[in-house]
C-alpha cells in the first residue's frame, strides 16, 4: 500500500514497466522505466529516489549518444580536428 496522489488516498499498487522518452539537449531519449503504479489510476507512486534513477539513466544513454556523434563526426573531419588540435599547441608553448 503506497500513498497516491491521484486518489489521495493508500492504494495496492503494481509494477509497470514502459518506456519513458525526454528531450536531452536536442535529442529524444526514450528510456525503459519501471515503476509502482495505483491500481484504481495508474497514477505513478514512485519515489523521489526512483524519479532520479530514470533522469540518470536519461542523461547515461544521451552522453553514449553523444559519444557516438562524435565518433562520426571526428571520422568525417579528421583534418580538422588535427589542425584544431595543433593551434592549442602552439597557443599553450
Ligand atoms: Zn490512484
Amino acid at each position: 500500500m503506497k500513498f497516491c496522489p491521484a486518489c489521495e488516498a493508500l492504494r495496492t499498487t503494481k509494477i509497470v514497466e514502459r518506456a519513458e522518452g525526454y528531450v536531452v539537449r536536442g535529442r529524444w531519449v526514450s528510456v525503459p522505466v519501471r515503476f509502482e503504479a495505483c491500481v484504481v489510476c495508474g497514477e505513478a507512486v514512485g519515489s523521489d529516489a526512483e524519479d532520479d534513477a530514470v533522469l540518470a539513466a536519461v542523461y547515461a544513454k544521451r552522453r553514449e549518444m553523444e559519444a557516438d556523434d562524435e565518433m562520426s563526426t571526428s571520422r568525417v573531419a579528421d583534418g580538422a580536428v588535427r589542425i584544431l588540435v595543433s593551434k592549442r599547441c602552439c597557443q599553450r608553448g
